[in-house]
Protein backbone atom coordinates (compact mmCIF):
# COMPACT_ATOMS: atom_id res chain seq x y z
CA UNK A 1 0.00 0.00 0.00
CA UNK A 2 1.25 3.77 -1.06
CA UNK A 3 -1.46 5.77 -0.73
CA UNK A 4 -1.28 8.54 2.33
CA UNK A 5 -4.51 7.74 4.24
CA UNK A 6 -6.92 10.62 5.02
CA UNK A 7 -8.08 10.19 8.34
CA UNK A 8 -11.34 12.09 8.54
CA UNK A 9 -11.92 11.09 11.97
CA UNK A 10 -9.08 13.09 13.13
CA UNK A 11 -9.87 15.72 10.62
CA UNK A 12 -13.25 16.06 11.96
CA UNK A 13 -12.27 15.90 15.81
CA UNK A 14 -9.75 19.01 14.93
CA UNK A 15 -13.17 21.23 12.80
CA UNK A 16 -14.95 20.12 15.71
CA UNK A 17 -12.55 21.57 18.20
CA UNK A 18 -12.34 24.76 16.27
CA UNK A 19 -16.04 25.22 16.39
CA UNK A 20 -15.91 24.58 19.96
CA UNK A 21 -13.20 27.20 20.03
CA UNK A 22 -15.38 29.77 18.28
CA UNK A 23 -18.68 28.83 20.41
CA UNK A 24 -17.04 29.08 23.50
CA UNK A 25 -15.78 32.70 22.19
CA UNK A 26 -19.27 33.95 21.13
CA UNK A 27 -21.05 33.10 24.30
CA UNK A 28 -18.31 34.85 26.44
CA UNK A 29 -17.74 38.19 24.25
CA UNK A 30 -21.18 38.32 22.63
CA UNK A 31 -23.42 36.41 24.90
CA UNK A 32 -24.74 34.71 21.72
CA UNK A 33 -25.21 30.74 21.63
CA UNK A 34 -25.17 29.14 18.14
CA UNK A 35 -28.91 26.97 18.13
CA UNK A 36 -29.01 24.13 15.48
CA UNK A 37 -32.82 22.85 15.02
CA UNK A 38 -33.58 18.97 13.59
CA UNK A 39 -36.43 17.90 12.35
CA UNK A 40 -37.44 14.08 11.90
CA UNK A 41 -40.59 12.93 10.32
CA UNK A 42 -41.22 9.52 10.91
CA UNK A 43 -39.46 6.68 12.33
CA UNK A 44 -36.57 5.76 10.21
CA UNK A 45 -33.84 3.73 12.27
CA UNK A 46 -31.05 5.29 10.37
CA UNK A 47 -32.56 8.75 9.98
CA UNK A 48 -32.79 8.06 14.27
CA UNK A 49 -29.30 6.98 14.79
CA UNK A 50 -28.34 10.41 12.17
CA UNK A 51 -30.70 12.66 14.72
CA UNK A 52 -29.52 10.91 17.62
CA UNK A 53 -25.80 11.98 16.82
CA UNK A 54 -26.18 15.14 15.37
CA UNK A 55 -27.85 16.28 18.14
CA UNK A 56 -25.08 14.67 20.46
CA UNK A 57 -21.94 16.55 18.84
CA UNK A 58 -24.44 19.55 18.65
CA UNK A 59 -24.35 19.77 22.53
CA UNK A 60 -20.49 18.77 22.55
CA UNK A 61 -19.36 22.15 20.43
CA UNK A 62 -21.35 23.71 22.93
CA UNK A 63 -24.48 25.11 21.10
CA UNK A 64 -28.24 24.03 21.90
CA UNK A 65 -29.25 21.77 20.43
CA UNK A 66 -33.42 21.38 19.63
CA UNK A 67 -35.44 18.10 18.56
CA UNK A 68 -38.17 18.28 17.09
CA UNK A 69 -40.11 14.57 16.33
CA UNK A 70 -42.89 14.42 14.43
CA UNK A 71 -45.69 11.42 13.60
CA UNK A 72 -44.88 9.52 9.96
CA UNK A 73 -48.20 11.05 9.11
CA UNK A 74 -47.50 14.46 10.12
CA UNK A 75 -49.50 16.60 7.51
CA UNK A 76 -47.52 19.11 4.91
CA UNK A 77 -48.95 21.91 6.60
CA UNK A 78 -48.08 21.34 10.07
CA UNK A 79 -44.94 20.37 9.29
CA UNK A 80 -44.53 23.98 7.28
CA UNK A 81 -46.20 25.73 10.43
CA UNK A 82 -42.60 24.16 12.90
CA UNK A 83 -40.74 25.42 9.93
CA UNK A 84 -42.22 28.86 10.23
CA UNK A 85 -42.25 28.94 14.05
CA UNK A 86 -38.45 27.95 13.52
CA UNK A 87 -37.66 30.29 10.71
CA UNK A 88 -39.01 33.10 12.89
CA UNK A 89 -37.05 32.13 16.24
CA UNK A 90 -33.56 34.29 16.87
CA UNK A 91 -32.11 31.58 19.21
CA UNK A 92 -32.18 28.86 16.29
CA UNK A 93 -29.71 29.93 13.55
CA UNK A 94 -29.39 26.85 11.16
CA UNK A 95 -32.52 24.14 10.71
CA UNK A 96 -31.89 20.84 9.25
CA UNK A 97 -34.85 18.68 8.07
CA UNK A 98 -34.01 14.96 8.05
CA UNK A 99 -34.26 13.33 4.56
CA UNK A 100 -35.63 11.48 3.66
CA UNK A 101 -39.19 12.43 3.88
CA UNK A 102 -42.41 10.06 4.41
CA UNK A 103 -43.59 10.01 0.66
CA UNK A 104 -46.95 12.00 1.42
CA UNK A 105 -44.22 15.07 2.11
CA UNK A 106 -43.05 17.00 -1.00
CA UNK A 107 -38.83 17.41 -0.07
CA UNK A 108 -38.46 20.29 -2.57
CA UNK A 109 -41.48 22.42 -1.26
CA UNK A 110 -40.07 21.48 2.21
CA UNK A 111 -36.79 22.28 2.14
CA UNK A 112 -37.68 25.72 0.43
CA UNK A 113 -39.64 26.92 3.16
CA UNK A 114 -36.63 26.98 5.43
CA UNK A 115 -35.13 30.52 5.69
CA UNK A 116 -31.74 30.29 3.26
CA UNK A 117 -29.60 31.89 6.05
CA UNK A 118 -30.09 28.94 8.63
CA UNK A 119 -30.33 26.00 5.74
CA UNK A 120 -27.12 24.45 7.38
CA UNK A 121 -27.65 21.58 4.86
CA UNK A 122 -27.38 23.67 1.74
CA UNK A 123 -30.27 22.41 -0.24
CA UNK A 124 -32.80 25.72 -0.81
CA UNK A 125 -32.84 27.09 -4.25
CA UNK A 126 -31.68 29.60 -2.99
CA UNK A 127 -28.20 28.69 -1.75
CA UNK A 128 -28.24 26.31 -5.01
CA UNK A 129 -27.98 29.00 -7.38
CA UNK A 130 -25.23 31.07 -5.01
CA UNK A 131 -22.75 28.28 -4.71
CA UNK A 132 -23.36 28.26 -8.51
CA UNK A 133 -22.47 31.31 -9.08
CA UNK A 134 -19.77 31.87 -6.87
CA UNK A 135 -21.58 33.60 -4.02
CA UNK A 136 -21.74 33.61 -0.52
CA UNK A 137 -23.78 30.31 0.17
CA UNK A 138 -24.61 27.59 3.15
CA UNK A 139 -22.67 25.07 1.06
CA UNK A 140 -23.91 20.69 1.31
CA UNK A 141 -21.95 19.48 4.67
CA UNK A 142 -20.50 16.25 2.46
CA UNK A 143 -18.90 17.88 -0.13
CA UNK A 144 -17.46 21.36 1.99
CA UNK A 145 -16.41 18.34 4.40
CA UNK A 146 -14.62 16.82 1.17
CA UNK A 147 -13.30 20.19 -0.02
CA UNK A 148 -11.56 20.53 3.02
CA UNK A 149 -9.63 17.72 3.16
CA UNK A 150 -8.73 18.40 -0.61
CA UNK A 151 -7.33 22.06 0.66
CA UNK A 152 -5.54 20.33 3.50
CA UNK A 153 -3.80 17.67 1.54
CA UNK A 154 -2.80 19.72 -1.49
CA UNK A 155 -2.84 23.41 -1.02
CA UNK A 156 -3.83 24.85 -3.76
CA UNK A 157 -6.11 22.75 -5.87
CA UNK A 158 -5.77 25.26 -8.89
CA UNK A 159 -5.40 23.80 -12.23
CA UNK A 160 -5.74 19.98 -11.22
CA UNK A 161 -8.48 17.61 -13.07
CA UNK A 162 -11.02 16.62 -11.19
CA UNK A 163 -13.24 13.63 -11.79
CA UNK A 164 -16.79 13.52 -9.35
CA UNK A 165 -18.65 10.23 -10.10
CA UNK A 166 -22.05 10.88 -9.29
CA UNK A 167 -24.52 13.81 -9.94
CA UNK A 168 -26.87 14.10 -7.22
CA UNK A 169 -28.00 17.73 -5.70
CA UNK A 170 -26.47 16.90 -2.32
CA UNK A 171 -22.50 15.75 -3.59
CA UNK A 172 -22.18 15.46 -7.00
CA UNK A 173 -23.22 18.40 -8.31
CA UNK A 174 -22.56 20.54 -5.33
CA UNK A 175 -18.92 19.02 -5.08
CA UNK A 176 -18.29 19.80 -8.86
CA UNK A 177 -19.24 23.18 -7.78
CA UNK A 178 -17.00 24.02 -5.01
CA UNK A 179 -13.71 22.23 -6.85
CA UNK A 180 -14.62 24.56 -9.62
CA UNK A 181 -14.34 27.03 -7.42
CA UNK A 182 -11.46 26.28 -6.60
CA UNK A 183 -10.31 26.21 -10.42
CA UNK A 184 -9.64 22.78 -10.67
CA UNK A 185 -10.75 21.31 -14.46
CA UNK A 186 -13.89 19.38 -13.26
CA UNK A 187 -15.59 16.67 -15.06
CA UNK A 188 -18.76 15.21 -13.87
CA UNK A 189 -19.54 11.48 -14.83
CA UNK A 190 -22.77 9.72 -14.20
CA UNK A 191 -24.34 6.34 -15.21
CA UNK A 192 -24.16 7.41 -19.31
CA UNK A 193 -21.27 8.61 -18.98
CA UNK A 194 -18.96 7.01 -21.74
CA UNK A 195 -15.91 4.92 -20.59
CA UNK A 196 -16.17 5.74 -17.18
CA UNK A 197 -12.64 4.10 -16.16
CA UNK A 198 -10.56 6.49 -18.63
CA UNK A 199 -12.37 9.73 -17.68
CA UNK A 200 -11.23 8.52 -14.06
CA UNK A 201 -8.10 7.47 -15.03
CA UNK A 202 -7.66 10.96 -16.32
CA UNK A 203 -8.21 12.70 -12.94
CA UNK A 204 -5.94 14.46 -10.55
CA UNK A 205 -8.52 14.36 -7.84
CA UNK A 206 -11.30 11.58 -8.48
CA UNK A 207 -14.44 11.75 -5.86
CA UNK A 208 -16.89 8.93 -5.84
CA UNK A 209 -20.52 9.70 -5.33
CA UNK A 210 -22.59 6.49 -6.51
CA UNK A 211 -24.16 4.38 -4.20
CA UNK A 212 -22.35 1.23 -5.50
CA UNK A 213 -20.16 -0.80 -3.94
CA UNK A 214 -16.59 -0.89 -4.39
CA UNK A 215 -17.53 -0.31 -8.05
CA UNK A 216 -14.39 1.61 -8.34
CA UNK A 217 -11.28 -0.58 -8.95
CA UNK A 218 -7.85 0.73 -8.54
CA UNK A 219 -6.67 0.39 -12.29
CA UNK A 220 -9.34 3.05 -13.04
CA UNK A 221 -6.98 5.49 -10.15
CA UNK A 222 -4.20 7.45 -11.72
CA UNK A 223 -0.93 6.77 -9.86
CA UNK A 224 -0.74 9.54 -6.93
CA UNK A 225 -3.91 10.56 -7.21
CA UNK A 226 -6.14 11.85 -4.70
CA UNK A 227 -9.18 9.43 -3.66
CA UNK A 228 -12.09 10.73 -1.90
CA UNK A 229 -14.40 8.10 -1.21
CA UNK A 230 -18.06 9.84 -0.33
CA UNK A 231 -19.89 5.93 -0.86
CA UNK A 232 -21.31 4.50 2.55
CA UNK A 233 -22.66 1.13 1.26
CA UNK A 234 -23.32 -1.66 4.32
CA UNK A 235 -22.73 -5.23 2.24
CA UNK A 236 -22.38 -8.95 3.48
CA UNK A 237 -19.32 -9.78 5.62
CA UNK A 238 -17.02 -11.76 3.27
CA UNK A 239 -15.73 -13.36 6.56
CA UNK A 240 -18.20 -13.20 9.14
CA UNK A 241 -21.53 -15.04 8.40
CA UNK A 242 -24.57 -13.13 9.07
CA UNK A 243 -22.92 -10.03 9.83
CA UNK A 244 -22.37 -6.65 7.58
CA UNK A 245 -19.70 -4.38 6.98
CA UNK A 246 -19.63 -0.84 5.12
CA UNK A 247 -17.52 -0.36 2.30
CA UNK A 248 -17.08 3.03 -0.19
CA UNK A 249 -17.84 3.66 -3.38
CA UNK A 250 -13.93 2.60 -4.15
CA UNK A 251 -12.25 -1.07 -3.59
CA UNK A 252 -10.46 0.27 -1.29
CA UNK A 253 -7.06 -2.05 -1.12
CA UNK A 254 -6.38 -2.00 -4.71
CA UNK A 255 -6.90 1.88 -4.99
CA UNK A 256 -4.85 2.67 -2.38
CA UNK A 257 -1.90 0.50 -4.07
CA UNK A 258 -1.87 3.32 -6.56
CA UNK A 259 -3.40 6.46 -5.27
CA UNK A 260 -1.46 9.36 -3.72
CA UNK A 261 -4.09 9.82 -0.90
CA UNK A 262 -7.39 8.06 -0.22
CA UNK A 263 -9.96 8.68 2.28
CA UNK A 264 -10.87 5.33 3.83
CA UNK A 265 -15.16 3.50 5.03
CA UNK A 266 -15.68 4.33 7.07
CA UNK A 267 -13.53 6.51 8.76
CA UNK A 268 -13.31 9.19 5.61
CA UNK A 269 -16.06 11.97 4.43
CA UNK A 270 -18.62 10.20 7.47
CA UNK A 271 -17.26 11.84 10.32
CA UNK A 272 -16.79 15.39 8.02
CA UNK A 273 -20.26 15.76 7.33
CA UNK A 274 -21.89 16.18 10.87
CA UNK A 275 -18.43 18.28 11.65
CA UNK A 276 -19.52 20.66 8.81
CA UNK A 277 -22.79 20.57 10.05
CA UNK A 278 -21.81 22.41 12.63
CA UNK A 279 -19.04 24.68 11.33
CA UNK A 280 -21.98 25.49 8.95
CA UNK A 281 -24.58 26.48 12.34
CA UNK A 282 -21.39 28.83 13.41
CA UNK A 283 -21.33 30.36 10.34
CA UNK A 284 -24.98 31.03 10.34
CA UNK A 285 -24.82 32.31 13.78
CA UNK A 286 -22.26 34.76 12.79
CA UNK A 287 -24.02 35.89 9.52
CA UNK A 288 -27.28 36.75 11.75
CA UNK A 289 -25.43 38.62 13.88
CA UNK A 290 -22.95 40.68 12.06
CA UNK A 291 -20.14 38.90 13.15
CA UNK A 292 -16.98 38.39 11.33
CA UNK A 293 -16.85 34.41 10.03
CA UNK A 294 -14.40 31.11 11.08
CA UNK A 295 -11.93 31.40 9.16
CA UNK A 296 -11.46 27.97 7.33
CA UNK A 297 -14.06 26.25 8.40
CA UNK A 298 -16.65 27.68 5.03
CA UNK A 299 -15.90 27.35 1.65
P1 LIG B 1 -27.65 9.25 -5.56
O1 LIG B 1 -28.21 7.88 -5.70
O2 LIG B 1 -28.56 10.40 -5.41
O3 LIG B 1 -26.73 9.52 -6.85
C1 LIG B 1 -25.86 8.55 -7.34
C2 LIG B 1 -25.19 9.05 -8.58
O4 LIG B 1 -24.32 8.02 -9.04
C3 LIG B 1 -26.14 9.38 -9.72
O5 LIG B 1 -25.79 10.60 -10.31
C4 LIG B 1 -25.97 8.23 -10.68
O6 LIG B 1 -26.06 8.58 -12.06
C5 LIG B 1 -24.53 7.81 -10.42
N1 LIG B 1 -24.35 6.41 -10.77
C6 LIG B 1 -25.09 5.35 -10.39
N2 LIG B 1 -24.62 4.22 -10.94
C7 LIG B 1 -23.56 4.58 -11.69
C8 LIG B 1 -22.66 3.86 -12.50
N3 LIG B 1 -22.76 2.53 -12.67
N4 LIG B 1 -21.70 4.54 -13.14
C9 LIG B 1 -21.59 5.88 -12.98
N5 LIG B 1 -22.41 6.62 -12.21
C10 LIG B 1 -23.38 5.97 -11.58
O7 LIG B 1 -26.60 9.15 -4.37
P2 LIG B 1 -25.99 10.30 -3.41
O8 LIG B 1 -25.25 11.29 -4.21
O9 LIG B 1 -27.02 10.75 -2.46
O10 LIG B 1 -24.97 9.41 -2.57
C11 LIG B 1 -23.89 8.74 -3.17
C12 LIG B 1 -23.18 7.90 -2.15
O11 LIG B 1 -22.66 8.74 -1.13
C13 LIG B 1 -24.08 6.88 -1.42
O12 LIG B 1 -23.30 5.74 -1.13
C14 LIG B 1 -24.43 7.58 -0.13
O13 LIG B 1 -24.69 6.68 0.91
C15 LIG B 1 -23.15 8.32 0.13
N6 LIG B 1 -23.33 9.52 0.97
C16 LIG B 1 -22.44 9.68 1.98
C17 LIG B 1 -22.50 10.77 2.78
C18 LIG B 1 -21.47 10.92 3.85
O14 LIG B 1 -21.70 11.59 4.83
N7 LIG B 1 -20.27 10.35 3.66
C19 LIG B 1 -23.55 11.78 2.65
C20 LIG B 1 -24.38 11.58 1.49
C21 LIG B 1 -24.27 10.46 0.69
P3 LIG B 1 -27.44 9.04 -12.75
O15 LIG B 1 -27.69 10.43 -12.28
O16 LIG B 1 -27.12 8.97 -14.21
O17 LIG B 1 -28.48 8.06 -12.31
Amino acid sequence: MSATIIDGKAFAANVRAQVAEHVTRLKEEQNITPGLAVVLVGEDPASQVYVRSKGKMTVEVGMNSFEHKLEADTSEYDLLALIDQLNNDPTIHGILVQLPLPGHLNSDLVINSIDPAKDVDGFHISNVGLLGTGQKSMVPCTPLGSLMMLRDHHGSLSGLNAVVVGRSNIVGKPMAQLLLGDSCTVTIAHSRTKDLAEVCRGADILVAAVGRPEMIPGDWVKPGATVIDVGINRIPHPEKEGKTKLVGDVHYESAAEVAGAITPVPGGVGPMTIACLLANTLTACCRANGLTEPEGLTA
